[in-house]
């Protein structure tokens, strides 16, 4: 039987590599997706005409009832997880503090955090072998903003992934001992969407100059860690972030 392995965002961009990739490495993947169930069908019939296993699945992952809907439904199409990317995000539009809204915070730490922590919880309900699971994996798709803190741009998404970044180490201890390993990748400036969405859209190109390797990163190369992670060498790692920012 393929592992099977639920990718939140996963209809597009960095969610949309992993899912490949991971049906490329036998995992049987549920790709799931907020609104979008045409670009997630899409993701979904390429790993299918690929000879690989996959389900789009709807759910706003910041909505507690639409995240246990989803967990269901993988099991009964898929079966029990073995490997969860905490990929979902959203960047708003760039600003300083003085113009922030509290409600924007709350927004960006819902799906950012509280998205996150939902399903992970989900995946630890059925991963612990303290409920009778077999183990697994969790990767938090977090952001080297968690490190710089991006001054004049996002200081609500800087502080979103921080918090993503020491729930991965809290949950790491917390499981460890049930089985479960809890990694986060931070990327730093990747050619996707994202950026058009955070106002911006020659974004990446500008921040050229500030990026040691002189170029943004690509969506592959950001999966190539995640995967790394889920992988027997990984084995021993758990609590530990993989920078995929170009040297920053
Ligand atoms: P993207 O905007 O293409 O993808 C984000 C995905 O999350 C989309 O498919 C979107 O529909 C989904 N999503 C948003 N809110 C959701 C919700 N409430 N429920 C379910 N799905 C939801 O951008 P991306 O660059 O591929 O981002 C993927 C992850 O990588 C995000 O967590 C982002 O913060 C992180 N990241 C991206 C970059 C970058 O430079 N692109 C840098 C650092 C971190």
């Amino acid at each position: 039987m393929s592992k099977v392995m639920l990718v939140t965002g996963g209809s597009r961009g960095i969610g949309a590599a992993v899912a490949r990739l991971a049906a490329r490495r036998g995992y049987a993947v549920g790709v799931n997706y907020h609104a979008r169930a045409d670009a997630a069908q899409a993701v979904v019939e390429e790993i299918r005409q690929a000879g690989g296993r996959a389900v789009a699945l709807q759910a706003d992952v910041s909505q507690e009832d639409q995240v246990v809907r989803m967990f269901r439904a993988l099991d009964d199409e898929l079966g029990r997880i073995d490997a969860l990317v905490n990929n979902a995000g959203i960047l708003e539009q760039q600003m300083r503090v003085d113009g922030m809204s509290a409600e924007r915070l709350l927004r960006v730490l819902s799906t950012n955090v509280v998205g996150s922590f939902l399903c992970a919880r989900e995946a630890v309900r059925r991963m612990s072998t303290r409920h009778g699971g077999q183990g697994g994996a969790i990767v938090n798709v977090s952001s080297a903003a968690a490190r710089l803190g991006s001054p004049n741009e996002y200081v609500d998404y800087a502080a979103s992934k921080g918090a993503m970044d020491t729930m991965t180490i809290g949950l790491s201890k917390e499981v460890a001992p049930e089985g479960i390993r809890v990694n986060g990748v931070r990327p730093g400036t990747i050619y996707t969407d994202m950026h058009a969405s955070g106002g911006e859209p020659g974004r990446v190109d500008r921040l050229k100059s500030v990026i040691p390797l002189r170029r943004g990163g690509t969506v592959e190369e950001v999966a190539g860690a995640v995967m790394w992670l889920f992988s027997d060498e990984a084995g021993y790692t758990s609590g530990s972030f993989i920078d995929v920012s170009g040297g920053n």
